[in-house]
């Protein structure tokens, strides 16, 4: 594909990581942990992060809209948390003992999210998806799941299945097909999912209606990112919360990426009155950890009546002092204004995008909130998956748009939410505009 743009100013080094990429290769399947890494033909090494930006270790630096996956809502090495960090760890890192240090972001949760009455630490997003399942099982004695086609939970078989169904395997609108998510997962497990389509409140109350003998909970971010950061409509979520409560079913708001979409996280800030919240990322600080939380009611399957608990839960590294200090300076640095602000940043960039995609008449769209956005290569912004799904051009228009903004010094996601951060400001938004307007002014992106 001929590109017209001017040369870039980024250097295009790319030396040293090719050659890491090429050992990693003999080591590593596909040379890398997560499927998740972008690539363009091979990943970036990174050499480290400061505030709002990354430096690969070619000595290319890069403003940085992945934030390894949402996670550092301060950026790269935020003060607060480093402290804190290096101070505590001289303590130990790790003890079969409780700590005091979890007690205080369990209660900043508790404190700051209104559907969170008490809260169990775990290790991962797909952990926390995982135990809130199987919450919900024990509290109901039912086996079945429903959630939303497309979206992604993590790592946990349920969660797992229908979240990458394509045009030749989704079946009819209606009744989207529970697609394995990889060869070999066995058939009692995509049995055991019911599938609705984001924003269909009629179709999501029949299907709920027609399975709630067996249906234990429904698992929904209330934007599902990797589906298209798709924005609910009340009335779905109101459908979702009115038919689970008639037929005893839980209701699971994955939050894991949205709780940043406030104060007080997603389910607040849309309307949606979940039993059980899972939660990750932003929480831990930039170091690894998932939660579960919800109501007293919800909760009490892990235990707190004297005898065994309905659900058994543990983790070698649940709760782990450092996680707890650096997600609560990290939390505790999250005060209203920060929102607010973050919010301001995300409302005039996702304004400015669609000013820009309205001057060139582009085929482009914007989703998201608060710190969340996401550019589409479609007219329409996307209310489901079946609209954000990407056809094979439309995957090369996003690949050369990627490829643009790195050239222009941007680390955007190829196919995932992009993220701001506390760390940028004007200056790193007009970046991004101008970024943005000058590929469709001079790139010849596949539109
Ligand atoms: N749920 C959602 C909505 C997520 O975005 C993610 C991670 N991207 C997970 C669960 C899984 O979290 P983790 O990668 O920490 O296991």
């Amino acid at each position: 594909m001929p590109i017209r743009t001017p040369a870039p100013q980024q250097a295009s080094l790319t030396e040293i990581s090719k050659g890491l990429f090429e050992r990693a290769c003999i080591v590593i399947p596909d040379g890398v942990n997560r499927a998740t890494v972008d690539r363009d033909p091979f990943p970036d090494y990174v050499g480290w992060g400061r505030g709002a930006y990354l430096y690969d270790v070619d000595g290319s630096k890069y403003l940085d809209l992945n934030n390894n996956f949402t996670t550092l809502i301060h950026g790269h090495t935020f003060e607060p948390v480093i402290e804190v960090a290096r101070r505590v760890l001289k303590d130990g890192s790790c003890f079969s003992n409780p700590t005091l240090h979890e007690i205080n972001l369990a209660e900043l949760l508790c404190e700051r999210i209104p559907a969170v009455e008490q809260v169990r630490f775990v290790n991962t997003g797909t952990e926390a998806v995982m135990f809130a399942i199987k919450a919900a099982r024990a509290a109901t004695g039912r086996p079945a799941i429903a959630k939303i086609e497309g979206a992604y939970h993590g790592a946990y078989d349920w969660a797992e299945v229908g979240q990458a169904g394509t045009p030749d395997t989704w079946g009819a609108p209606e009744a989207p097909i529970t697609v394995p998510n990889y060869a070999g997962q066995p058939r009692s497990v995509t049995d055991d999912v019911i599938l609705l389509r984001f924003n269909d409140a009629a179709a999501a109350r029949r299907r709920i209606a027609a399975n709630h003998q067996r249906l234990a909970c429904i698992l929904i971010d209330p934007v599902p990112s990797r589906a298209g950061l798709l924005a609910p409509d009340d009335s779905f979520l109101a459908a979702i919360v009115e038919t689970a409560r008639q037929y005893g079913i839980l209701v699971i708001a994955d939050e894991v990426l949205n709780l940043r979409q406030g104060y007080q996280g997603a389910s607040a800030r849309f309307g949606l009155n979940p039993d059980l919240i899972c939660m990750g990322k932003i929480i831990g600080g930039g170091f690894p950890i998932g939660a579960v939380g919800g109501t007293k009611t919800a909760m009490a399957v892990f235990g707190g009546s004297g005898g065994p608990p309905l659900l058994p839960q543990a983790g070698t590294f649940s709760a782990n002092p450092i996680s707890m200090v650096a997600g609560l300076a990290s939390m505790t640095a999250m005060t209203i204004e920060q929102f607010d602000r973050l919010e301001r940043l995300g409302d005039h960039l996702r304004a400015r995008l669609r000013q820009v995609i309205a001057k060139y008449e582009a085929p482009f769209s914007v989703t998201g909130s608060a710190s969340l956005f996401r550019l589409h290569p479609k007219p329409y912004a996307p209310r489901e998956y079946r609209d954000a799904y990407l056809s094979k051009s439309e995957a090369e228009t996003m690949r050369l748009l990627g490829r643009h903004f790195k050239k222009h010094g941007i680390i955007l996601p190829f196919a995932a939410a992009a993220s701001l951060s506390t760390a940028m400001g004007d200056t790193e938004i007009e970046l991004i505009i101008q970024t943005f307007e000058h590929a469709l002014a001079y790139e010849e992106l596949t539109l």
